[in-house]
């Protein structure tokens, strides 16, 4: 099966053969080996979970998609194992900077990693493809995950105890029995089609031109450089990003009425890369292609057994990298939830609190990345001169530069309104507040990050008080507690997706025992 319809491989795996029998039985199905399908199956693999990844290509393709990863998602990466590679590989950077017109000097320029002293960057540059290897190389150590390439899922008939899937193989057709059934199908997920869902929400007339090209001698700082009405690209604008091997990414915007094939041949696109690095610069090409996007989710990401996550639920525009790092939070939030569901430690319902925060999550990242493309594409007279008045007073006025919307960058999202959170009784002023994730501190001679691993832990300022057993306790150095707004004697219990759950200036033991149950799904929110 190896490299369908013309899709470039970056490394063959080959075929899994069918199994011997024709109905087949796995607790936990996921579809889809793309980055969120083989992150899901990392996380409930390593908790111990037999998983069965049903995947329809037999390699990792050679695609130009996501390069941007941001500091959550490393963190995420982190809790996983493979995240050491990525560091490795990656171009590390927290600085963007936003040009108008010919001026040489930004107009705008933001620090994605305001609060110093972490142990991952505000974001690293590295091609899909890389992830999805080191994510495979941490799943080949798990004899417990079942991968299955070149394996297509044909149809999918819900059932009240999971759900029954028709999958092809070069081999012929066979059916798998899931007790749960994981998504990770990517946007044109088949999951979706055979259940009759879909998307809502915009799509947007517009065609970008990616030019991935090969400089191994071009100089400039590890930088997100983005420009608005640039000479090289009139009325129109471009970004710039770093990438690893030497390869950079130039992104043009081109406009809705294109013909689309003649937009990628090599005599229409080099002309943008002269354009923009000058007649001398010597490059290679790596990958040609334009893109044109949508901002749109599911309504709903829970259907009885079935769960949505990644592409397959949430569609967002490039600007902003929020679609493969929206995809890692989507894993990150529900793979703790299935856990303590498949070991019979939380009821069933706390699922629906996955639909309700990844929900939130990817209502978010539409917002900012509806707001982001709006920004760079206004749609009207009064819009254009608006975005134009806010850059020209950007130039000397702070007030005008948070304006300046460039694709607003992935940050984690919140969720104050949660139903497994523990609302505050005490009065706080900063700190982290239930419903947001942890803030990273260096603690001992290492990281607070790596103190958390993927259970529930309680973080104290030398609270010396009884725990409910099993619930592992770090108690933190100054920076640390100052961080997280802990004064002596405070404490906050922390998800094990490293979001807080509650937080106490003087807890006791009976308090954090009714928090933990909370936050497992003892009180649980219907809609
Ligand atoms: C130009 C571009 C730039 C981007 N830049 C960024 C960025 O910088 N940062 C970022 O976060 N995001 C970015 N994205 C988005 C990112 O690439 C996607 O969000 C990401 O690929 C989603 O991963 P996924 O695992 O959900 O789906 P996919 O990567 O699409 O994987 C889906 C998987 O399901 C399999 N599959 C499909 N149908 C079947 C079936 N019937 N049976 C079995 N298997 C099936 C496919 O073969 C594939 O393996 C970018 C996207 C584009 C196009």
């Amino acid at each position: 099966m190896a490299n369908i319809q013309g899709i470039p491989v970056y490394k063959e795996i080959g075929q899994t053969p069918a199994p011997a029998i024709a109905r087949d039985h796995a607790p936990v199905v996921v579809v889809g080996a793309g980055p969120v399908g083989l992150a899901m199956a990392l996380d409930l693999g390593r908790r111990g979970h037999q998983v069965t990844v049903i995947t329809r290509l037999d390699f990792i393709a050679h695609c130009s998609k996501a390069i941007c990863f941001s500091k959550r998602s490393l963190d995420i990466l982190d809790r996983l194992g493979v995240c050491d590679a990525v560091m490795q590989k990656g171009v590390t950077w927290n600085l963007g900077k936003v040009f108008w017109g010919d001026g040489a000097e930004p107009v705008y320029q933001f620090d994605m990693l305001p609060v110093k002293d972490q142990k991952h960057p505000g974001f690293i540059n590295i091609q899909q493809y890389y992830i999805e290897e080191y994510l495979l190389d941490g799943l080949r150590a798990l004899p417990n995950v079942d991968l299955r390439w070149g394996h297509v899922i044909e149809e999918v008939t819900p059932r009240q105890d999971g759900v029954l899937l028709d999958i092809s193989t070069d081999q012929g057709r066979y059916q798998l029995m899931a007790d749960w059934l994981i998504a990770c199908d990517g946007a044109r997920s088949t999951v979706r089609e055979r259940m009759g869902l879909d998307f809502e929400g915009r799509v947007f007339e517009d065609n970008f031109l990616i030019a991935d090209i090969r400089m191994p001698d071009h100089q400039m700082p590890p930088e997100r450089w983005f420009w608005f009405d640039p000479p090289f690209n009139p009325g129109r604008s471009a970004l710039m990003h770093r990438q690893p091997d030497g390869v950079w990414r130039l992104d043009f915007q081109l406009g809705w009425n294109i013909d689309r094939e003649a937009a990628t041949r090599p005599e229409n696109v080099e002309p943008f890369i002269r354009a923009m690095l000058g007649d001398e610069v010597a490059f290679e090409r790596e990958w040609y292609s334009v893109y044109t996007f949508q901002c749109r989710r599911m309504a709903r990401f829970v259907h009885g057994r079935v769960i949505f996550a990644g592409d397959s639920a949430h569609l967002v525009s490039p600007f902003g990298a929020r679609g493969c790092n929206g995809g890692f939070a989507d894993i990150d939030n529900l793979g703790w939830k299935l856990d303590l569901v498949l070991r019979g430690h939380a009821d069933e319902t706390l699922i629906e609190t996955y639909n309700h925060e990844a929900v939130a999550t990817a209502d978010e990242n539409i917002l900012n990345s509806t707001r982001s493309t709006d920004f760079l594409t206004p749609k009207s007279a009064a819009s254009q001169a608006l975005r134009d008045a806010v850059l020209e007073l950007a130039r000397d006025h702070d007030f005008a530069r948070p304006f300046v919307n460039s694709g607003r960058l992935s940050t984690p999202v919140g969720f104050p309104e949660s139903p497994l959170s523990t609302p505050d009784e005490d009065a706080w002023s900063g700190g982290v507040p239930p419903g947001a994730p942890v803030l990273d501190s260096p603690h001992e001679d290492g990281w607070l990050m790596e103190q958390l691993g993927d259970d529930f832990v309680l973080l104290s300022r030398d609270w010396a008080g009884e725990v409910p057993p099993g619930l592992r306790v770090v108690q933190l150095g100054q920076v640390a507690a100052d961080r997280l707004g802990l004064g002596e004697g405070g404490a906050c219990l922390i998800r094990p997706d490293h979001y807080v759950a509650a937080r106490w200036k003087n807890p006791d033991a009976a308090r954090i025992e009714a928090a933990l149950a909370r936050a497992k799904g003892g009180q649980i929110w219907h809609s």
